[in-house]
């Protein structure tokens, strides 16, 4: 058997980007598998988003999916399929065709926290997923609705622990960033408020807005505008540093609850047995959208963090599910007891 070393030039992406994938295979030359190569994208890629519109992983990924369709020359549709925290979404994007047009974006909740969260879930975060590439960094802050009656983070405490069994706590689901994050928190103020869960976390910053419901941990994107607008308050931010998006919320261990240490995090998955070479050019597209200013300007104004260059790549993504998985496994036991 004689190895061929093929260059397949993507001619849509190469009038873009200049794209040349070269593939080695030890298979003789087989035109029919050529012909596909060469015609991927041949028409829309569908992108689900496990949550409702409007919140931060369906901002995110439209942010990003609008400059993958310049480079991909073909639409790239975000498709919100709701539901149980995001992992019913999850679990029929880990059993769509491995083609490269069903796509979906995962994040600390699906892919890490969930496993720790339901006994029986219908997928494996790192086995059954080609990881595609890192979208964005999210800080995740607690919040109050408006008139909430603490006016720092020390008084929220103070608060919440008098009040347990009176509070009620937003989430997008069980599995969600929203909820792992707030288990934690909860677990560490030693509080049990009653869950309010919803399809996303834009519908519970209604709810919040609207004084429906006392409190949630939400990603930063989602937080920025409402905060602004004074139709929320925010207490702490679960990162090391404060966010230059909101330079007067504290961070967590300044307000003397240094355990809380979140970082949210959004990222694009195929199907495992999706082709490597399908998953490099959606890499490609995904790493060059995140250089573009259309890209960066959105995610930094809201707060997000771009990731950098040696997060952008397939293996760094797995390495990050792993460490995620292991991270709250240990987190949620403990939180649980
Ligand atoms: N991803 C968010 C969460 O897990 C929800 C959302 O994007 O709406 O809480």
């Amino acid at each position: 058997m004689h190895c061929i070393v093929r260059a397949v030039a993507f001619s849509r992406v190469a009038a873009v980007i200049g794209l040349v994938v070269a593939v080695s295979t030890s298979l003789p030359y087989d035109p029919a598998i050529s012909q596909t190569r060469i015609s991927y994208p041949s028409r829309p890629i569908t992108v689900i988003v496990p949550f409702a519109k409007g919140g931060p992983t369906d901002v995110v990924a439209r942010i990003v999916a609008v400059e993958m369709s310049k480079t991909l020359g073909q639409p790239v549709a975000i498709e919100n399929v709701v539901g149980a925290g995001g992992t019913t979404a999850t679990q029929r994007a880990a059993r769509a065709e491995p083609d490269g047009y069903t796509l979906i974006v995962g994040h600390m909740g699906t892919h890490a926290a969930a496993v720790a969260l339901y006994p029986n879930l219908g997928y494996r975060p790192d086995a059954d997923f080609a990881p595609v590439a890192l979208l964005s960094r999210m800080p995740v802050l607690v919040v109050a609705r408006q008139h909430f009656p603490a006016a720092d983070f020390g008084e929220f405490v103070s608060y919440v622990r008098g009040h347990t069994h009176l509070l009620n706590m937003a989430h997008a689901g069980v599995g969600s960033v929203s909820y792992a994050s707030c288990t934690l928190l909860n677990h560490l103020l030693g509080i049990d408020p009653t869950g309010v869960p919803f399809n996303g976390t834009a519908p519970a910053m209604e709810a919040l807005a609207a004084g429906q419901v006392d409190y949630m941990c939400d990603q930063i994107v989602n937080v920025v505008v409402p905060l602004r607008d004074g139709a929320v308050r925010a207490y702490v931010i679960a990162s090391p540093q404060r966010d230059p998006a909101l330079p007067t919320v504290p961070t967590a261990a300044e307000a003397g609850l240094p355990a809380f240490e979140v970082e949210a995090w959004n990222a694009l998955f195929a199907p495992k047995g999706t082709p490597d070479w399908i998953v490099a050019m959606l890499n490609t597209a995904v790493v060059r959208a995140l250089d573009q200013p259309e890209v960066r300007n959105p995610l930094i104004g809201l707060g997000g963090i771009v990731p950098s260059p040696d997060q952008r790549t397939p293996d760094a993504l797995r390495a990050r599910v792993q460490a995620e998985l292991q991270k709250w496994g240990q987190v949620l036991k403990r939180s649980s007891h």
